[in-house]
């Protein structure tokens, strides 16, 4: 069942979400050479706790990190450890947060230091599916309008969209209906209506869609070795434009 919002709800899931911005904006100058992802964990955690909400994937589904933090290759669900960026990395962040109630999720890739071009173009061409899946999220559209707004962008640029794991509803559970695929044919799904909250979030690898977990249960990387990023923000859908909750700068 897709659950609606009031926008006193919205208000609140906002709320939820404006730390998770926050903790973004935070770590885009926080990330560099030489910091280690379980820094980076540690880091968002305190902005996370300042701001008084809890790190909602810390110990879900026995997460052990409170955020993720996913190198280069690696697609999603990277667990903070004592590895050490390097120039040249790209490394997404996962970010949940959970205040009062109400849940909120986004994600972004970052460069560390100087990258190589085709990295460039990979987040480049991810942040914008984003931004294209966040405009197909329209009232009396179709859930899969946004998934085919993003491969069609993707795959026009040579990457591929993972599969395996999807976006989601969001609310008082982190995940709820409906599942947003990041492929497909437009037109498809559930309608979209004003209330519905979204969290969107295509995975995009450069080289094929396929993905393996690693022994950790965890870590999900690409197939190939190619690299991998990955941008996402909690939207609400209203009776006009789309709203998107977790803006960061
Ligand atoms: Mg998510």
């Amino acid at each position: 069942m897709i659950v609606l919002k009031s926008n006193d709800e919205i208000e609140r899931i906002g709320d939820a979400c404006r730390i998770v911005g926050g903790t973004i904006g935070a770590l885009k100058g926080f990330v560099a050479e030489g910091v280690t992802t379980r820094e980076i964990e540690k880091f968002a955690a305190s902005v996370i706790d300042k701001n008084g909400g809890r790190a909602a994937f810390k110990g879900y589904r026995g997460f052990p990190g409170s955020v993720c933090t996913s190198v280069n290759d690696q697609v999603v669900h990277g667990i903070p450890s004592s590895r050490k960026l390097k120039e040249g990395d790209i490394i997404s962040i996962d970010i949940g947060v959970f205040y009062k109630g109400f849940y909120g999720d986004a994600a972004i890739t970052l460069p560390v230091g100087r990258v190589i071009e085709a990295a460039e173009t990979l987040m480049r061409v991810t942040a914008e599916a984003l931004d294209l899946g966040i405009d197909a999220a329209r009232a009396g559209g179709r859930v899969s309008d946004i998934s085919c707004a993003i491969q069609g962008h993707v795959e026009a640029n040579g990457f591929s969209v993972v599969r395996t794991f999807v976006g989601h509803g969001i609310g008082k559970e982190l995940h709820e209906e409906p599942q947003i695929p990041n492929y497909g044919r437009c037109g498809r799904g559930a309608r979209l209506r004003a209330g519905m909250t979204l969290a969107l979030e295509p995975m995009v690898n450069a080289g094929g869609s396929g993905v393996n977990v690693l022994d950790d249960g965890w870590t999900a990387v690409t197939a190939d070795g190619s690299l991998s990023a990955h941008f996402e923000h909690t939207v609400a859908i209203t009776e006009d434009e789309p709203r998107v909750l977790t803006e960061h700068v």
